[in-house]
């Protein structure tokens, strides 16, 4: 199940990648880390805890608590969770 209070990156992310939100996150929960080319970075929905570093520091408010992402982006939610099942 995923939880329902997490963080996701959704779409003002794509094609901005400034990683401003990577610097801060204090578990390093978003990735890639390694300059892997992605359309956008996300975080990952077991490891973060929640603590609200990112959303401040991001310079497109991409970065939103699950429940309110704009409902055209709420597709995002899976997006995050997808890029690390695929990495397993
Ligand atoms: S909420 Fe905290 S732990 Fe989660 S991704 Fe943002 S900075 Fe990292
Ligand atoms: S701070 Fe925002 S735009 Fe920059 S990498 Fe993080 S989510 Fe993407």
């Amino acid at each position: 199940m995923p939880k329902m209070d997490m963080y996701v990156i959704a779409q003002p992310c794509i094609d901005v990648k400034d990683t401003a939100c990577v610097d801060v996150c204090p578990v390093d929960c978003i990735h890639p880390t390694d300059g892997e080319d992605v359309p956008q970075l996300y975080i990952d929905p077991d490891e973060c805890i929640m603590c609200g570093a990112c959303e401040p520091e991001c310079p497109v408010e991409a970065i939103f608590v699950v429940e309110d992402i704009p409902e055209e982006w709420a597709h995002f939610e899976k997006i995050n969770a997808d890029y690390f099942l695929n990495k397993e």
